[in-house]
């Protein structure tokens, strides 16, 4: 009873398994292990009959056709599959992509290889709250353009793009639309046929279910869309990805996406309450800022600067109790400030002070009350003991400073 909990608030990272899932799963390692490639016997049939179960619940979460759902390993995998067999099939046609400075990292590497191939790349900067200009958007469109990839919402923000607006231009110029819709899926309504994009990624680990299955959408019909398969082999999954299938993890998955559809609201309603108490708390404190639109915001997501307060100093104050991440992405030698808030307009100070919280379906009203107690107080101490704090109660103009050494 006393042991001590960590206390979670990095569901954006990954979620934890729903036990529903688990308990799914569990049969699919033991009696049930059948390849579902294998047609002539039980076994193979068993495992089948699971996974098209499986594609029949992602399908009903996304309003689609079971057939236009693929899966892979993981929304990285899906992201490549996606531009690159894009870029590939559709190579007659054009070879510039559009996509924004603010996308995952397994979209922009992926355009980065890319470019390497001969393509074309526009990488839009986005708007002050994170959203990409519609106008911007349009001016970069040109006729070799092929492919428009922008995510649903934002790992590090929240912000959720205005997908139907860029489905219409996109569908105007008649170029195909991509989303890495993985931070969005299973959390909000997500219909791909209804909001014109034609292709879409997303991973089971961020929605409840287990790490190392993800799926691909890809429209069958107005238009009917065609990628490059970028794995040969047994020709699985109508010829777009070959391997054998992970079978338990298609059956979390599957598990996920049903639970997903019937309580994503009531979780949506609860921790857009939650969020909004520990960020009005927050909030009380002087000098923060809540970084991205919170009009068009997932409602479990905070991402909150914390003025003069350096992120990673702030997180040791209080890492052994608290699971978050900060605006400092640790590369190999340095501590870099987040891209996605850079593009932001956030300068460098701003975007190493802030912290992004991250609710999920086990978050409880205790612990959020704990985290505001806890993070609170860490600004606080960090604040006492900063120089430049005192130097900015004290009035002085820190744009002004000139700092001796860089
Ligand atoms: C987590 C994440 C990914 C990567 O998903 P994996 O399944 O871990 O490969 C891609 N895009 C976004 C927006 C993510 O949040």
């Amino acid at each position: 009873m006393s042991q001590r909990r960590l206390i979670y608030l990095d569901n954006n990272s990954t979620t934890p398994c729903d036990p529903r899932v688990v308990d799914a799963m569990v049969p699919y390692f033991y009696d049930k292990f059948g390849n579902a490639a294998s047609r002539s016997h039980h076994f193979g049939w068993e495992a089948e009959d699971a996974v098209d179960y499986s594609r029949e619940q992602i399908a009903k979460l996304l309003n689609v056709e079971d057939k236009e759902v693929i899966f892979t390993s993981g929304a990285t995998e899906s992201n490549n599959l996606a531009i690159k067999g894009v870029f590939e099939m559709y190579a007659k046609k054009g070879n510039h992509i559009i996509t924004a400075e603010t996308e995952h990292k397994a979209v922009l590497d992926t355009c980065k290889h890319l470019e390497k191939a001969g393509a074309e790349v526009t990488y839009l900067k986005v708007q002050e709250d994170g959203l990409v200009n519609l106008a911007d958007l349009e001016a970069a469109i040109k006729p070799s353009t092929i492919l428009v990839s922008l995510m649903w919402a934002n790992n590090e923000t929240g912000v959720i793009q205005p997908m139907a607006d860029i489905a219409k231009i996109c569908e105007k110029h008649g170029i195909l639309f991509h989303s890495d819709a993985t931070q969005a899926v299973g959390k909000i309504p997500t219909h791909p046929r209804e909001t014109g994009v034609h292709l879409m990624s997303f991973t089971a680990h961020k929605m409840y279910g287990p790490k190392g299955v993800g799926a691909l959408y890809v429209s069958r019909k107005n238009p009917r869309v065609k990628v490059t398969a970028q794995m040969d082999g047994g020709g699985h999954e109508r010829g777009m990805r070959s391997g054998t299938l992970n079978v338990p993890g298609i059956v979390g998955f599957g598990k996920a996406a049903e639970l997903a559809r019937l309580e994503m609201h009531q979780d949506a309603e609860r921790l857009g309450k939650l969020r909004d108490r520990l960020q009005a708390s927050l909030c009380q404190l002087e000098e923060t800022k809540v970084n991205g639109n919170e009009n068009s915001r997932m409602p479990h997501v905070s991402n909150i600067s914390f003025k003069h307060v350096e992120g990673e100093g702030l997180m040791m104050t209080f890492n052994q109790n608290i699971a978050v991440s900060s605006g400092s992405a640790c590369t190999s030698a340095s501590l870099e400030p987040s891209y996605v808030l850079v593009s932001m307009g956030l300068g460098d100070d701003l975007a190493h002070s802030s912290i992004r919280f991250s609710l999920g379906r086990f978050t409880t009203d205790e612990e959020v009350d704990m985290a505001v107690k806890l993070v609170t107080d860490g600004v606080n101490h960090m604040r006492e003991l900063s120089p430049i704090w005192e130097m900015y109660k004290d009035g002085v103009d820190l744009t002004k400073i000139e700092w001796a050494a860089h």
